[in-house]
């Protein structure tokens, strides 16, 4: 017999979630060191050294579960956002909690919208508990185009609404004032899971605040993560926060203990590290310079953005990112959000970049 036919049509229809090539892997396949990994919108300053400690202390009681309940990191993001222990609730990264809302909610049948080219697990959460999704072209610049997710979302009756911003891979923004216009057309009983993984990386210019929404809208889920700009991503933790009734639900669904004791106390400790936040947004302010100035150079179009990595056109995609993989350098193709076209690179450290850069500009010379 054949073992797959015994899951249910919509599980087998799954296509896997395409990571980024690990470097041990690239290693063991050409055998040589030194590869650079510009892949999975990873922080290039590692971990907050605060944060690093703080793990080698909890290791210590590695052998007791951890607090289920999560109560330090839960307390330590009450007192930064305003808001109850009640309205948090922690993932084993954030990935965790778009699938929560999605369990939690979601019936098979039930519908769901998000835009082309967003953050591909909104579709995997979404398929994962038999939901039909609903993929709204992007209109202008590769971003979400709102106003027709709106209508999409009342014409289909849809349960959740997941937008991300800034969003991946295409680093697209949208502002405070077109997501409130969203937010405010949409009926209540229709949920918004806001995916903010690249927050931290807006511009002075660009932030918004959107915890104070939730006030407005107990329809809001506002989801964060500690892998980006905390540089945590190997621990896998992140929250959401949303109406207590709402995090009621998501909680019935998560492990009892979702979260390790290592990545609550790293994330705490991460939280309070606010230089080692600022350091990063900085890096990644020049490394953006520098590598959009190196796309330009090479006549190559991009996609300007608000996050750690950015979307450029390039014909052959597919060769040069085989050719890249052989210079030592793994970035990520985006055939599979749609853009056969484009590959998405994370911004650096200076030498990485650079790296990335001349890698780029030989692959291109050679290929085309
Ligand atoms: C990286 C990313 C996440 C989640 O990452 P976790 O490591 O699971 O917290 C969520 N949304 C977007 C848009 C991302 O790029």
């Amino acid at each position: 017999m054949n073992y797959c036919d015994l899951a249910p049509p919509y599980i087998r229809a799954i296509a896997p979630y395409q990571p980024g090539k690990p470097i041990s892997e690239l290693e063991r396949e050409l055998g040589i060191a030194g590869i650079v990994k510009l892949a999975s919108n990873e922080n290039p300053l590692g971990a907050s050294s605060a944060a690093v400690a703080a793990m080698k202390e909890a290791i210590k009681t590695i052998a007791l579960y951890p607090d289920g309940n999560g109560f330090n990191l839960k307390d330590a993001l009450v007192k930064r956002y305003d808001v109850t222990h009640a309205n948090v609730i922690l993932g084993n990264g954030s990935n965790d909690l778009l699938e929560l809302a999605a369990r939690a909610f979601l019936s098979p049948g039930d519908k769901v919208v998000y835009s082309a080219h967003a953050f591909a697990v909104y579709a995997l959460a979404t398929q994962a508990v038999g939901a039909t999704g609903f993929s709204v072209p992007a209109t202008k610049g590769y971003g979400h185009d709102l106003p027709t997710m709106l209508k999409t979302a009342k014409a289909k009756k849809v349960k959740i609404v997941f937008i991300a911003n800034p969003n991946n891979p295409t680093g697209t923004f949208l502002t405070p004032d077109e997501l409130l216009v969203f937010m405010r057309g949409l009926p209540p009983e229709i949920l918004v899971v806001l995916d903010e993984a690249y927050n931290e990386y807006l511009p002075k210019e660009n932030h918004y605040d959107s915890v104070v929404w939730l006030k407005e809208f107990p329809n809001l889920i506002i989801t964060r993560t500690f892998s980006k700009a905390y540089g945590l991503a190997g621990l896998r933790v992140g929250f959401a926060m949303a109406h207590e009734q709402i995090t009621d639900m998501m909680n019935r669904v998560r492990q009892p203990f979702n979260v390790n004791s290592v990545a609550q106390a790293a994330a705490v400790a991460a939280l309070r590290d606010v230089s080692f936040v600022k350091k990063t947004f900085e890096l990644n302010r020049r490394g953006m310079e520098q590598i959009t100035d190196g796309l330009t150079k090479l006549e190559l179009e991009y996609i300007p953005s608000f996050g750690n990595f950015v979307a450029f056109r390039i014909g052959n995609a597919t060769e040069i990112y085989r050719r890249l993989l052989e210079l030592g350098v793994i970035i990520r193709p985006i055939a599979n959000y749609d853009m056969p076209d484009w590959m998405r690179v994370s911004i650096g450290l200076e030498s990485e970049n650079a790296k990335f850069l001349h890698a780029l500009k030989h692959a291109i010379g050679e290929v085309n």
